[in-house]
């Protein structure tokens, strides 16, 4: 598939005009936020933003109603979150968030600071499009179901699958091997699409991963391994292997007030922003991570697995997005605190639709905004496009010009 017109994602460099003002988009390779970085994250939303920072579903931070790009670029330049001009864009790295902590194969993180490097140091992969991602998932299967373009499965302690748009290509490397194999990948993905900027994933290239690995002339096995998206995000008190404790901590709607950043900041310990817009704080005792429960909770912080926060996500909406039929986030608010999210297991008003023959869109019936209700994970968007929908089973509940289409779960 190629698209009219070249890959246009944002940056701190370059800016989204979203209906609300300039947006930003700061990478977080692996989610990985360091000590102090969240504290300039949080200011720079107070100062320059809207008061929150974003969380995306790359585990990357979004700024909204950015009033001064060259004061935040000094900011985020100065705390090490913008350490190229030319390659921001393409830093696009999803890291099992637990890795090296609980459980796992392999330690991926040991690897994202490698791989980024590796990224950093080839100006021809400053020409990667910024929709291009890579991940490396630690072996429990949480992130290699995200659609990955270039991407390595830990399938032991040493060797690693290689994926490439989301699939297992047969080809095994060892540890040492990985990074330099996904930088191979993607120099050949440029190599594949050639001058044509309208190819923004791997996918787009007609036959594009199975040339992709013929590329990179590595054996290939006859195993395959099958990824499904992660359903179970990591939420509440976690125990490490090494005796700490981390702590799971769901956003409500991805959407992190800067006040809260700050609390999280001063506990001063690595913090990982998830694919899942959720957030891991590491490395605290059992004394510390009782106190950040007891603090943070009451700012709104998901701790329990069974909030049904946990179970909606929507898009910016309005005022944020100029093609939106309506303030999908006030609506799924109201939906959530009235108790119009049901959980999983209750009673789906459409549950008779979810047959064999699914409905069109003319069977489905429109309902105004108080008149939804929805059971399961549920994704609200303001138009058709379904912007940030998550992979896996989900319910579509789609603004129209005359209420909300509630679509069954699909894959
Ligand atoms: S789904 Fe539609 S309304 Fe929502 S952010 Fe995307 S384009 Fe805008």
């Amino acid at each position: 598939m190629t698209r009219r017109v070249p890959d246009s994602c944002p940056g701190v460099l370059r800016l989204h005009e979203a209906a609300d003002g300039p947006l930003a988009r700061i990478r977080v390779p692996g989610g990985r936020v360091e000590r102090g970085q969240l504290q300039v994250l949080a200011e720079a939303a107070r100062e320059l933003g809207d008061g929150n920072i974003e969380l995306t579903s790359r585990g990357n931070v979004q700024l909204r109603q950015v009033r001064d790009a060259g004061a935040l670029t000094g900011l985020l330049e100065a705390a090490g979150l913008l350490p190229s001009h030319t390659h921001e864009r393409v830093r696009n790295i999803v890291a099992s968030p637990l890795s090296g902590r609980i459980g796992g194969s392999a330690n991926v993180h040991e690897l994202v600071p490698v791989l980024d490097a590796g990224l950093l140091a080839a100006p021809r992969l400053a020409e990667l499009p910024g929709r291009v991602l890579f991940t490396l998932d630690d072996g429990r299967g949480d992130v290699s179901g995200l659609n990955a373009d270039i991407g390595v499965h830990a399938t032991g302690t040493d060797e690693f699958a290689l994926l490439l748009a989301r699939r297992d290509t047969g080809i095994r490397v060892s540890a040492a091997d990985a990074v330099d194999v996904m930088l191979a990948a993607a120099h050949g993905f440029l190599d594949l699409r050639g001058d044509d900027a309208g190819q923004w994933r791997l996918h787009d290239i007609e036959g594009g991963a199975e040339r992709l690995a013929d590329l990179l002339a590595l054996n290939r096995g006859a195993d395959r391994l099958e990824f499904t998206a992660a359903q179970d995000i990591p939420i509440g008190w976690l125990d490490q292997d090494n005796g700490l404790v981390s702590l799971g901590a769901g956003v409500r709607l991805g959407s992190l007030p800067a006040r809260t950043a700050e609390f999280i900041a001063a506990i001063e310990r690595p913090v990982f922003i998830t694919p899942w817009r959720s957030l891991v704080i590491t490395d605290m005792d059992e004394w510390t991570a009782e106190q950040v429960v007891r603090v943070l909770a009451p700012m709104d912080l998901i701790f329990d697995a069974n909030s049904l926060w946990l179970q909606v996500s929507a898009c910016a909406g309005r005022p944020g997005c100029a093609k939106s039929l309506t303030d999908v986030r006030t609506d799924v608010t109201a939906a959530v605190e009235s108790g119009r999210v049901l959980p999983a297991d209750g009673a789906a008003p459409h549950a008779s639709a979810v047959a064999s023959n699914p409905p069109t869109h003319q069977d489905i019936p429109i309902r105004a905004a108080d008149e939804v209700t929805v059971a399961g994970r549920q994704h609200w968007s303001g138009c058709d496009r379904r912007c940030g929908r998550p992979r896996g089973s989900v319910t579509d509940v789609v603004a129209t010009d005359s209420g909300y289409r509630q679509s069954p779960p699909t894959p």
